[in-house]
């Protein structure tokens, strides 16, 4: 069998990859050995999401009183959340493999591995490609703590397929994954702990929004322990104990029960990547180029699998990328701009640069802060909740990084990368014309 495209993973790199290439007229073939959608649709972004939606209902009703209304029996079934959500999967995987065989894109099923870099091959068969697009995307990473073979604990797969509240949740690793479950289960009731090996939660992510966000959450009985190595796992008497040193010197808490979520790591080995003897960086991740093209012509890697974002938006785009280097389309890879969101209640998004990165870069900037209360669509929708826009630009009012805490700031970021990626100033967010009241509006306040 022979097509243009062979594309290996069915996730958000996969098919964008399989769609853009098929609408552009190539033959394609697409090999999925799980579910299309990959982690983003089946066990990530989209699942998280569902869940955290029904936590944010759940967390209105409770607090309903805020705007006047009443509640008088506000309760959840974390099972029929569940479903839901598994409902949700199955509504958006069919809704992709619609779009892929509108575009005539062969969809096999099965664990493909490479043989060259015109060949895959997958059961029995074998198929031959001009074209090769690498998207296998990343895996959790199982940190080797002492006794983590002799516990049970769960990673977001078991979190997100649990139908029973624990009492308690100890949650290693307090980076966006961690906190979208330490959410989650302290809005369900859950006494939650994060422990956390940096001095901050959400690594990465603006300092200043990721402590205000940590302080909120502290407020409504999550603990954090920060600057915290955890050092062993043992079962105990209701659970797991987890033992850990700080500062303050050992200690450890127990838990009925415990989600690792220290970080993914690209999954390079096991289908045959090696045979194509791909250049690699200096952090052992294939090295690639603007267009997504590896040092084989003709072999692209996108997606997780690169190690550049780890987001789904990230490989959406670098797939696009690569499609139109495949069919001469001008256009390249630009990272400057890609948006993190954190979806806790409220949501943190920030795009560009932080003010460690600045800091660590040695560059000079201005900070233009501004409370969430400059807009009035805020305060009318956000009863005693504080929020912050946090704006960084250069000597010229370029802007190099917008930070938000506040909702809705996963839609708001949009607006400000589309500035930054254009190199913006300032006094452009004047120029544009919001509708009004609207969140928004706090850009033009700045
Ligand atoms: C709990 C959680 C929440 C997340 N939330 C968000 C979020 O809110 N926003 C966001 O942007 N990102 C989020 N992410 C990250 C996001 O899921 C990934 O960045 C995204 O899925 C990467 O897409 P991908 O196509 O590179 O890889 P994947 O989605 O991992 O897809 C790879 C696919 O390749 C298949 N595959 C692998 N090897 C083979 C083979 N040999 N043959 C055939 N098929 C193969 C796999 O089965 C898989 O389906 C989250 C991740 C997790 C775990």
């Amino acid at each position: 069998m022979k097509y243009q495209v062979a594309i290996i993973g069915g996730g958000p790199a996969g098919y964008t990859a399989a769609e853009a290439a098929g609408k552009a007229g190539l033959s394609v073939v697409l090999f999925e050995k799980n579910s299309l959608g990959g982690v983003c649709l089946n066990e990530g972004c989209i699942p998280t999401k569902t869940l955290l939606y029904s936590a944010k209902v759940y967390d209105y009703t409770r607090h309903a009183s805020k705007y006047a209304v009443s509640v008088s029996d506000s309760s959840y079934d974390l099972g029929k959340i569940i479903s839901r959500k598994s409902k949700v999967i199955r509504k958006l995987v069919l809704g992709i493999k619609a779009k892929l065989t509108a575009q005539q894109v062969t969809i096999v099923s099965g664990e493909a591995y490479i043989a060259n870099q015109h060949t895959v091959i997958c059961g029995d068969e074998s198929y031959e490609c001009d074209y090769m697009i690498v998207c296998t995307g990343s895996e959790t990473f199982i940190p080797p703590i002492q006794g983590v073979d002799q516990i049970n604990y769960w990673t977001h797969r078991d979190a997100l397929s649990n139908k029973e509240t624990p009492s308690s949740l100890a949650i290693v690793g307090g980076g966006v994954i961690g906190m979208e479950f330490a959410s989650f289960f302290n809005s369900l009731g859950v006494k939650v702990t994060v422990l956390e090996m940096l001095d901050e939660i959400l690594g990465g992510i603006d300092c200043e929004m990721a402590a205000l966000l940590r302080s909120e959450y502290a407020k409504r009985g999550v603990t954090f322990l920060l600057a915290t190595r955890v050092t062993a796992f043992e079962k105990g008497d209701n659970g797991t104990l987890i033992h850990y040193e700080n500062a303050e010197g050992t200690g450890k808490v127990e838990a009925e029960k415990l989600l690792l979520s220290v970080g993914r790591r690209p999954v390079m080995k096991g289908f045959g990547l090696e045979n194509l003897n791909l250049e690699l960086t200096e952090r052992k991740s294939v090295k690639i180029d603007e267009h997504m093209q590896t040092s084989v012509k003709g072999v692209y890697v996108c997606g997780d699998l690169n190690g550049v974002s780890l987001l789904a938006h990230t490989a959406v785009r670098e797939a696009e990328v690569a499609v139109h280097h495949i069919i001469n389309e001008s256009d390249k890879m630009s990272y400057q701009a890609i948006p993190g969101v954190v979806y806790t209640n409220p949501e943190i998004a920030s795009v560009g640069l932080t003010e460690e990165a600045l800091k660590a870069a040695d560059r000079s900037y201005k900070v233009i802060k501004l409370p969430m209360a400059y807009s009035g669509r805020f305060v009318a929708e956000n009863e005693g909740v504080n929020g912050l826009c946090k704006v960084l630009v250069d000597g010229d009012d370029k802007i190099l990084g917008v930070h938000i805490l506040g909702n809705p700031a996963s839609e708001l970021i949009v607006m400000a990368g589309m500035m930054i990626e254009d190199g913006r100033k300032l006094s452009d967010w004047k120029r544009y014309v919001f509708p009004h009241p609207t969140v928004g509006e706090i850009f033009r306040e700045l």
